[in-house]
This record gives structure tokens, C-alpha cells and sequence, in this order.
């Protein structure tokens, strides 16, 4: 390719827009081009780049043996209905209705499809086990798309899905995409954690998500230095720390006070001079239809996954004001568990707590000494994010809470679509048995944005060969120097006989200007031609490093080739 015929839009300037180091990266190096919020055209290095993170998909995937099929982006409402997801999804499914008012949808996963797809088709145990794949534009309606492609409302994913006859049919199929991811990621020469996940909306039991730590990333996970626990926040268990000051001793009883305006935490905490962690939070939600009183220490927050698990109803909510004046007889602010009728749970880290301070469920007072068990009963159970400071445990140690970006994602979904959309097999006996699934993501462009988040400096992109647009760029110094413009030209021509994916900058620009395109794009290696030339030697320059080394024109298509190999056994 000459870099004169191509269209690489380099921006001299950081859009003001960008706020995270791939999306200003993405825009500067003339990658991408927003169109709408969240949507992105990708331009010629974009999509040279993400054509070589697919093929490694695609490799890694054939290896293990997936079948790589390609369903519809558009789905009928039928199908999600016929899973319960049409409801569960809520705002974030694009929906959409044909010109006979048939109502459709934008697919953002494709569990439904495949699910129909084999109901019709398997009828036995010997067609199983099957590993179907594909690489496809998927959307998601995202509130407040941000961050470049790391948060859109269309994206490339690779999805598989497995289909056995047992559990320890769907353990293997597990382990292979385990596997394989890690071989992909590892190709893909990003460093990453795996750590275990909550499945959330998807259902199901064991998960695992493959996250790269980044400042850019919306994901928290907390990890044990010391032992090496890893999980997502969502799911994460620790030891609470312990309070802030020791609760009063003694059997005292609940006792109101008067506490105008004051109706955070914050507020309670600072008008009676006690720590958050003295008080009870109480959060009214709604499951099932029903509300549920919900208690955590003042100065933790719920999951929101583990309460969903907990109430067994993914799309519970908050309740609203009059909900809460109907059951409580007071306004959020005010509100406590003594004299409720609900149902109440209760965190972990309030178990064996005495004499702590809640709403008195009347306007603008509180209770202080209320004691959880003897003023009331609860179930307690373990329903709140781990903080900063808490305690593994598994070791005692403390635990660290980052921010990752998440590439890859497997889950377990168990009988859940099987189940609900009629998936049945014959298993040896002849008997009518219902087979188990699982559902493994990758996010094509999020390989991307965490290569670019984890390697680039003030210059540009520092991408890893296996995912540059090119491997390498050759500059001459001065075109119009005939010498330089026959060497480069070689160059590029045995570079290209060599399989190593070459880059002419033949463009009349000032040398200045040339290496600061080529610095800002990623692309590995450069290699320079100027002076030295008449010498017979050109500089091999290399991108992460900037380290320059003298080499012989004839031989750098070698020694690309050789440092390749280099990079490879990294
Ligand atoms: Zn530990």
C-alpha cells in the first residue's frame, strides 16, 4: 500500500470530545469517524485492524472445532418473548416495527435464535454436542454512549454457543472456550485478568469474564494481591471492615429522636456526630410486584446483582414515592425496619450489630439503639458491593478494587432457553430429555480500545504486530532523492515477497511530518531511508521502544521477520 493513494485522515490536534486515551487515539490516527451517538464509521486502518483481530477469532475458534453460521441482526418479537427477554431487556434492546405493524427487534446477543434454530432441527443425543459461532454486527441501546467504541450503540461481537446433552458435556465445551480465549487474547498480545463473573440478565450459573485493567474501563473487579482472588464487583464477597466507632452495649431500646431536614445518610451522620457505618440504610424495592424492605450498613452500597438473585427477578425497581408512603406511612429519608410488615433482608455486615440508628418510618425522626434480631427479624444474607479496605475471604488480606475493560465473557446458561423455548433431544434410553447450553462473547473492537488503552505514549498507538494495520512503514526521507526512492521501494517490495505486511510513505512531505504519522497510527516498525543509504544501510526503528538499529537493505525483510518471531514468543 502507498500511503499517498490512501485515505488516513490524521488529526495534528485531541478532539475536545474524547476524554479516554483509545476514543482520542482512534479519532487522531484517522481510524474512526463518528456518525451518530454511539455509532462509528471505521475507516481503512480501523477495520484493517479489526479484519486481523477476526481472523484470529475466527483461527482459534475453527481450532476448537466451532461451526462459524451467521444469524439475522433482525429478529422477530416472537422469539424474545417466547425467552421472556422482550420484557427483561427493557429500554436497551433497539425495537422496531415493520410496515404490517409486526413489532422486531435489533439483536444485541442471539441465544433466542439459536435455540429455535436447533428445536426444529436436533432430535438426538448423537447430534450433540454442537459449538456454533459467528462474528456480526450487534446493537444495544445505550443511554450514554461514551468513551469512543469501548461504549456504542453497534458493535462487532463474536458469539458461540454450545449445546450438550449433560453437564459434563457443557464443563468440556466450557474449558474450550476458556482455553481458546486465552490463546486468542494471548495472540492478541493484551494483558489480562480472568476473574469470575455474575451472569446477570443472561441467566445461569458459572461465568467468567476476561477483563484488561484500565482507567478507561466502566467494570470494577476486586483482587487479592496476596492470594490472587479475582472476581467482578458485582459478585464479589468479602469481610466487611469494621465499623467506624463501636456500637453502644447494653439491651437499650428503640428510641425516637427529632431530626428536621435530615434525610441522607450524610445528613443523619453529620447532625449526630456518628460515623455512617452507626446507621442503617433502608432501600424499598419492588420484586415480583411485591416490596421488600432492603437494610445495608450506612456506609455500604447494595449489588444490584445479588439482590436480583436474591429476589429471583432480574427487573426489579426501585419503589416509587407512593409506594413507599402506602407501606411505610413516611417519605424515603425517614425510613426504618422497626414495626414493618414486608419482607426484610438484611446484609451480612449487620448480623450481631447492637443499638444502631434508622428511620422511625414517621417524617423527620429517627431511632437510635436498634438492634437487627431483637427489634426486629431478618433474613441476612450477603447482598452488598465489597469497598476498598475490606478483607479476602479466602486469606484476611486486604482487597484492591480496580477499573478494567471487559474483552470476553463466558457463561454457563444451563436449561434456561432450552427450557423455556422447547429445546428437546433423545437421549440413549429413548427418553425425551432437554439439553444444556452455554453463550461465550468477544468484543472485537474492545481488543482494540484495550490494546490502545494498555500501549500508547504522547506520540500515538504502540499496537502489538499480531493487530497493527501494518507491521511495518517504510519512510523515506526525501522522495525526490532517487537512491532513497529505488531503496524504499525495494524495501517495500521485499517485505511484501516476505509476507510482512508493508506501508510505503511516498508521500512529498517533510520527514518531520512522516514520523509523526507513523508514530501516531501504531504501526510496529519503521524503517527509515535517508543518508545512510549510499552506504547501503537504512534505520530499523522500532515503535515502543524507539530504539534505532543500522541494517543492511537487503536483509530487513529478515529481520522483520526474525523480531516477528521475537514478539510472538513474548
Ligand atoms: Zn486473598
Amino acid at each position: 500500500m502507498l500511503w499517498s493513494k490512501l485515505f488516513l485522515p490524521t488529526l495534528r490536534d485531541t478532539p475536545a470530545e474524547a476524554e479516554v486515551a483509545s476514543h482520542q487515539l482512534l479519532l487522531r490516527a484517522g481510524y474512526i469517524r463518528q456518525v451518530a451517538a454511539g455509532v462509528y464509521s471505521y475507516l481503512f486502518l480501523a477495520q484493517r485492524s479489526l479484519l486481523k483481530i477476526i481472523g484470529i477469532v475466527r483461527q482459534e475458534m475453527d481450532a476448537m472445532g466451532a461451526q462459524e453460521i451467521l444469524l439475522p441482526a433482525l429478529n422477530p418479537a416472537e422469539l424474545w418473548q417466547e425467552s421472556g427477554r422482550w420484557d427483561v431487556m427493557g429500554d436497551n434492546l433497539f425495537r422496531l416495527k415493520d410496515r404490517f405493524h409486526r413489532d422486531l427487534c435489533l439483536a444485541m446477543t442471539h441465544e433466542e435464535v439459536v435455540t429455535a434454530t436447533a428445536r426444529g432441527e436436533l432430535r438426538s443425543y448423537k447430534q450433540l454436542p454442537q459449538i456454533w459461532y459467528q462474528i456480526q454486527t450487534k446493537f444495544r441501546d445505550e443511554v450514554r454512549p461514551k468513551s469512543g467504541l469501548l461504549r456504542v450503540r453497534q458493535f462487532i461481537m463474536k458469539d458461540s454457543y454450545s449445546i450438550d446433552l449433560d453437564a459434563a458435556g457443557l464443563d468440556a465445551a466450557y474449558r474450550k472456550h476458556y482455553d481458546a480465549y486465552r490463546r486468542i487474547f494471548d495472540r492478541c498480545g493484551l494483558k489480562y485478568l480472568i476473574v469470575e463473573a455474575h451472569s446477570g440478565a443472561m441467566g445461569g450459573s458459572q461465568s467468567h469474564e476476561f477483563m484488561v485493567e484500565s482507567e478507561a474501563g466502566e467494570d470494577f473487579i476486586v483482587m487479592c494481591r496476596n492470594c490472587g482472588y479475582a472476581a467482578n464487583r458485582e459478585k464479589a464477597a468479602a469481610h466487611s471492615a469494621p465499623p467506624s466507632a463501636p456500637d453502644p452495649q447494653g439491651d437499650l431500646a428503640p428510641e425516637e429522636f427529632h431530626t428536621p431536614g435530615r434525610k441522607t445518610i450524610a445528613e443523619v451522620s453529620e447532625f449526630t456526630g456518628l460515623p455512617e457505618s452507626s446507621q442503617m440504610k433502608s432501600l424499598v424495592l419492588i420484586a415480583h410486584g411485591k416490596p421488600l424492605l432492603v437494610l445495608l450498613r450506612g456506609d455500604h452500597q447494595l449489588s444490584e446483582t445479588k439482590f436480583a438473585a436474591v429476589a429471583g427477578d432480574p427487573a426489579f425497581r426501585p419503589a416509587h414515592p407512593a409506594e413507599i408512603r402506602d407501606a411505610f406511612g413516611a417519605d424515603p429519608g425517614s425510613l426504618g425496619p422497626v414495626g414493618v410488615s414486608l419482607r426484610i433482608v438484611a446484609d451480612l455486615a449487620l448480623q450481631g450489630r447492637r443499638n444502631m440508628i434508622a428511620g422511625a418510618n414517621r417524617d423527620d425522626y429517627h431511632l437510635r439503639h436498634v438492634t437487627p434480631g431483637e427489634d426486629f427479624q431478618a433474613e441476612f444474607m450477603d447482598l452488598r458491593q465489597v469497598e476498598p479496605g475490606d478483607a479476602c475471604l479466602s486469606c484476611g488480606a486486604p482487597l484492591d478494587i480496580r477499573k478494567t475493560v471487559e474483552i470476553g465473557h463466558i457463561f454457563k446458561l444451563g436449561y434456561k432457553y432450552s427450557e423455556s423455548m422447547g429445546l428437546h433431544v433423545t437421549n440413549p434410553a429413548g427418553e425425551e430429555v432437554t439439553p444444556i447450553m452455554g453463550s461465550y462473547g468477544i468484543g472485537i473492537e474492545r481488543i482494540l480500545c484495550a490494546a490502545i488503552e494498555l500501549y500508547h505514549d504522547k506520540d500515538g498507538m504502540m499496537l502489538p504486530p499480531a493487530i497493527a494495520p501494518f507491521t511495518v512503514v517504510i519512510t523515506p526521507v526525501n522522495m525526490a532523492d532517487a537512491a532513497q526512492k529505488t531503496a524504499a521501494e525495494n524495501i517495500y517490495r521485499a517485505c511484501l515477497d516476505a509476507g510482512v505486511d508493508a506501508l510505503l510513505d511516498d508521500r512529498d512531505e517533510r520527514p518531520g511530518v512522516k514520523f509523526k504519522d507513523a508514530d501516531l497510527i501504531g504501526v510496529p516498525f519503521r524503517v527509515t531511508v535517508g543518508r545512510k543509504v549510499t552506504g547501503g544501510a537504512v534505520e530499523l526503528v522500532e515503535r515502543r521502544t524507539k530504539k534505532i538499529t543500522d541494517v543492511p537493505v537487503s536483509e530487513v525483510a529478515a529481520q522483520l521477520l526474525e523480531r516477528l518471531r521475537g514478539s510472538h514468543a513474548d
